[in-house]
This record gives C-alpha cells, structure tokens and sequence, in this order.
C-alpha cells in the first residue's frame, strides 16, 4: 500500500516534535504514514504547497493558523468560531480544517485543579482555548501587552487587561499564552506584576515546550506545581492522528506510542 504523507506547516518548524510523535504512532499502529516538516515563510502559499506536495494532512504552527483557516474549503464548528486552525485533512481534493489545540490544552490542565484562570496573552492559542475553557465552566481573565488584541475578548464577554491596568489578585491557575520566551529569555508581563499572581496562585502552565523558560522558572521559585506545553502538544497530536486517520485507532492507542516522542 503507498504510503500516506503528513506534515507540519510553520515558519519555525526546526523545533518541532510533531514528526516524532506522528511517526512513532505510524509505524507503531502499523499505518502507511509518514511524517515530515516543511518551513513555510508565506502563510498565503498553503493551500498549493498541500497540493503540490502531494500530502494527505498537515498541522500548522506559528504564525499561519489564521492562514490555514482561510485555505480551507470546509470548517468544522469549532475551527470557524475561533478563527484559526492547526489540522488540516484533505478528503477527495477538498480541504477540511480543524482546531485541535483547545481540546489538548483542556485536557493538560485538567488535572492541576481550579477554575479561576489566568491567560497572560491573547494571540491566536488564547482565542482558541478561552473559548473552550469557558464553556467547560472555567473563569477566563486575559492580561496583554498591547491593547488592540483584547478587543474581541472584550466582545466575547471575558475580562481583560493590559499591563497598565491589572491589578493582581488571587487565580487558581496562570498560563503563559504567549510566545515570550520561545525563543528569548523575556517574561510574558512584568516581574512586578506576576510576581504577587504567582504568590498566591495554585498552578502554572506554559504552551512553550522543550525549554524552561523564564516563566516557568519564576513560578518554580514560588514553589509551584509547573509543567510546560509539552502535554498540551500530546493531546492536540493525539486528536489530529486521529482525524488524519479516520478514527480507527483508540485516543489511549495513539497515546501510548505518541508519548514514547518525549523519551528520545
Ligand atoms: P500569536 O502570534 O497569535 O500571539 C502572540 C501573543 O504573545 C500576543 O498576545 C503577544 O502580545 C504576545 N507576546 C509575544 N511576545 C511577547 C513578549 N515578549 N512579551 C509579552 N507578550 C508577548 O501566537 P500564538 O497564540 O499562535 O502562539 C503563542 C505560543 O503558544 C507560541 O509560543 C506557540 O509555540 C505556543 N503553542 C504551543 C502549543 C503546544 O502544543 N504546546 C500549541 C499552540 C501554540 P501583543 O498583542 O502585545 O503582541
């Protein structure tokens, strides 16, 4: 049987340990898949660099999630609510796009408890995952550097903040949303505003992976519960297997050979 190919979409992608994960669930559930990663600088040539690589799926990273959700020819619910979308499935030359990274953050976080939460940042993964978080019955509040990406939260209902007018108070949980310190050693707000957040808070997370960044250092010298974005990737991996193979596998399945990426 020829083999099906997958990729990520992105601009970094060298980071990236989607291949791993994908690959090590092919060979280990026996399906005719490969996956690779292809830098992509313009969000715009997606839809004809799918086609033109002959691929069967892709997931998109930073920064074309917004470009992803306008190549696509069909939308599930979820992905046309917030705008964006991180899995792309072709079925009989249509585009079919997914967000896959809410339902993942969800399920990280569930197990550190509380429901008053924190988003420091409102890019493209907050948009996605307050939306989802809120109608799991979570208290979203959103604290930004710039004004202008508060706006359609603002719209949506939830409270929102920039540096200039949050006053810290007590959160179960505080997430760092942005990319702060992917790449950097920046915090994602002001030592002197997450500090007496972090003093009083239960948890905290990071969608960063693979590195500790300055955020998670902080939280970890308040002495608590951390874990980066790491399960988050798992999660959101394990549901785009799963719709890039139509569904004959278990989530447990897909797990279970998933998680061995993190080991190597
Ligand atoms: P966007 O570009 O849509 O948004 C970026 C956000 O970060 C904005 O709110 C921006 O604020 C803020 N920001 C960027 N740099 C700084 C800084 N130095 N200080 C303070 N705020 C800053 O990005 P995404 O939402 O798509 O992605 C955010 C992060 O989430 C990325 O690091 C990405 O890798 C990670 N991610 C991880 C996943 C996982 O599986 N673990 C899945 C999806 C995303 P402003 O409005 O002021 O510019």
């Amino acid at each position: 049987m020829p083999k099906e190919l997958f990729a990520i979409f992105g601009d970094p992608v060298s980071h990236s340990k989607s291949p791993l994960m994908h690959n090590w669930a092919f060979r280990g559930l026996g399906y005719p898949g490969c996956y690779t990663r292809y830098r992509l600088p313009d969000g715009e040539k997606l839809r004809e660099m799918f086609f033109a690589l002959g691929l069967r799926g892709v997931n998109v990273t930073v920064p074309h999630k917004e470009a992803a959700y306008r190549a696509c020819d069909e939308l599930d619910s979820f992905a046309r609510q917030v705008g964006a979308v991180n899995t792309v499935v072709e079925r009989e030359g249509r585009l079919y796009g997914y967000n896959t990274d809410a339902p993942g953050f969800l399920r990280a976080i569930e197990t550190l408890g509380g429901k008053d939460v924190l988003f420091l940042g409102a890019g493209g993964t907050a948009r996605a995952t307050a939306a989802v978080l809120r109608e799991a019955g979570y208290r979203v509040t959103l604290l930004n550097r710039s004004a202008a990406r508060l706006e359609p939260f603002r719209e949506a209902g939830f409270e929102v903040h920039t540096w200039e007018d949050f006053r810290p108070r007590p959160f179960d949980l505080v997430v760092n949303m942005t990319s702060a310190g992917l790449k950097d050693e920046a915090l994602p707000a002001p030592e002197a505003l997450l500090k007496p957040v972090l003093k009083e808070a239960k948890g905290a997370v990071d969608v960063v992976y693979g590195r500790q960044t300055p955020f998670l250092a902080l939280a970890k010298a308040y002495g608590l519960p951390a874990k980066d974005g790491s399960d988050m990737l798992l999660y959101q991996g394990v549901i785009a297997f799963d719709l890039f193979t139509g569904g004959r596998f278990s989530p447990e399945e897909i797990e279970e050979w998933m998680c061995k990426a993190f080991d190597e």
